[in-house]
């Protein structure tokens, strides 16, 4: 036997163990060369007081396997509780999420028997973030940071994806007409990037008719690259389009560490009844032994399992009267799945993986971009206070410093002096933009000082630069 490949699993809450042990005794009736190690992570470690959700000493498995095929978790609601997988794709730098969406016509009910999608969503950036703040007793802000190298690595591996793969089109989705500074540079990002892949297919879609040709059209698509929300908000929509989200498998790939996960959560509501549908996990674990070089194995258990699928042999989540021949549970699936180890499918195409690993991300070293002229131009102070911008102004255009200039307020993002003043609310968080010709850090300063010496209550500020000359800010609404 080939010498066995380390992983780390871990089996996670809800129907976690169930399908973590269905899909192990799978694993081992097709001889897959692994030797799991298992660490505890989730509610449980949770309940010790450990915020993250994982204990310091389960690192060192994960660290010297690389590989983790993870059961779902229970995440507890608030109580200051970090979020796991955010914890886990951060640490282990897992910037890609893949997530295969596929559907099994005629055998899971579907409305797209053609639909056949890969979403490769941004993991480590954007509204994930986690960084928020609360200045005001009105306003919450939550801070999306877009970096050129994050965009550059994933619209990448996209493209490499795409053609290692067999793929002919990627597909880039962002909010651009909107966020153009952030989502401008994902987009600009993916067309540069794009031009050195002129063998695929590229085109851009905004996220929000992006998602609804997902619903309608998904057979329209081929490879989907964007950011890390937007990502999230799709890879469900496409997954629960193809039949069911107890299907699809995902992995998460940085240049080291990769890691394997079902999509769905723990569903509690179906725990401990031997109900829950494995496959979701048994597909990301397809997914691992291809990454580990063990395609032979993977094919085995991949095409068995479609065979099973076709068989008819279906947890409750996908069971129809007519198309089902046998309504199993979770352990009783897993054994149809190994009484057809070395079988293939009749009816869908049967799939063939070769023994090579695919590993982790080797992707070119990042492109140089040349550096941009920084101008300071002026800046955004920030105020808690409440009243109408008409009073605010000329109190502020008292106190302004020489070489600076208020050019205007603005509250939510709308411009609310000078010029007509648009039929909306205010709240208690203002923004006034002061601009200069020739602007110095110590008079950002000293306009600061000035206005909290005259008692405003500054909240914070934005410096607002041009890069060779362009603006490095968004106008406000109405500017
Ligand atoms: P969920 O995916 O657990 O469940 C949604 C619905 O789908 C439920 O009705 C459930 O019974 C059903 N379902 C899910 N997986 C199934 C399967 N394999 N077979 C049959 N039916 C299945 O989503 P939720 O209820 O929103 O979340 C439950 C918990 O899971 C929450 O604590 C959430 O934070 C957590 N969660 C964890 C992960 C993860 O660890 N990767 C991902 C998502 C949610």
């Amino acid at each position: 036997m080939a010498q066995l490949v380390p992983i780390t699993i871990a089996r996670g809450n809800g129907i976690g163990p169930e399908i973590m042990d269905a899909t192990l005794k799978i694993l081992k009736a097709a001889e897959a060369a692994i030797a799991p190690e298992e660490i505890e992570i989730g509610e449980s470690v949770y309940s010790r007081g450990i915020k993250n959700g994982i204990e310091d000493s389960s690192w060192a498995s994960l660290k010297k396997t690389k590989i983790f095929l993870k059961s779902p978790i229970t995440t507890p609601q608030g109580g200051g509780f970090k979020s796991l997988n955010v914890t886990v794709r951060k640490t282990l730098g897992l910037f890609a999420n893949i997530r295969p969406c596929v559907s099994y016509h005629p055998y899971v009910e579907t409305n797209f028997p053609k639909m056949d999608l890969v979403i490769v969503r941004e993991n480590e950036e954007d509204l994930y973030s986690g960084i928020e703040y609360r200045q005001t007793q009105q306003v919450a802000q939550s801070l999306k940071l877009i970096s050129r190298p994050g965009s550059e690595k994933i619209v990448r591996y996209a493209f490499e994806y795409a053609r290692a793969n067999g793929r002919k089109k990627v597909t880039c989705m962002s909010k651009d007409n909107i966020m153009k500074i952030a989502d401008g540079l994902f987009h600009k990002t993916f067309d540069e990037i794009g031009k050195e892949y002129p063998d695929i297919k590229q085109d851009h879609y905004i996220i929000d008719i992006g998602t609804a040709r997902i619903a309608a059209r998904p057979q329209d698509f081929d490879v989907i690259v964007t950011e890390n929300l937007y990502g999230d908000i799709i890879s469900d929509v496409a997954a629960e389009v193809t039949g069911s989200v107890g299907l699809a498998g995902s992995s998460n790939i940085g240049d080291d560490f990769a890691m394997f996960e079902a999509i769905h959560g723990s569903a509690p509501d179906i725990a401990g009844k031997n109900m829950a549908n494995p496959s979701g996990l048994l597909l990301a674990a397809v997914m691992m032994l291809i990454h580990i070089g063990q395609g032979k194995t993977a094919a085995k258990i991949h095409n068995a399992w479609f065979k099973t699928i076709e068989d008819g042999v279906h947890t409750g989540d996908i069971f129809r009267a007519g198309t089902s021949t046998q309504k199993v549970g979770t352990q009783e699936f897993a054994d149809a799945v190994i009484a057809r180890l070395g079988q293939l499918p009749q009816k869908m195409a049967a799939v063939d993986y070769p023994d090579r690993a695919s590993g982790a991300a080797t992707l070119p070293a990042l492109k140089t971009v040349p550096h941009q002229t920084k101008k300071l131009v002026g800046i955004d102070i920030f105020l808690d206070w409440t009243g109408e911008a008409e009073d605010l102004a000329p109190q502020i255009q008292k106190l302004s410093i020489a070489g600076l200039e208020l050019s205007s307020i603005s509250n939510r993002g709308m411009v609310m002096w000078p010029g007509t003043k648009p039929v909306t609310f205010s709240s208690d968080h203002w923004r006034l933009r002061f601009k200069g010709a020739e602007v110095t850090p110590s008079m950002l300063t000293a306009q600061l000082s000035k206005l909290n010496d005259h008692g405003f209550d500054t909240i914070k500020t934005e410096n607002l630069y041009t890069f060779n000359g362009e603006n490095g800010y968004t106008q406000g609404q109405g500017e």
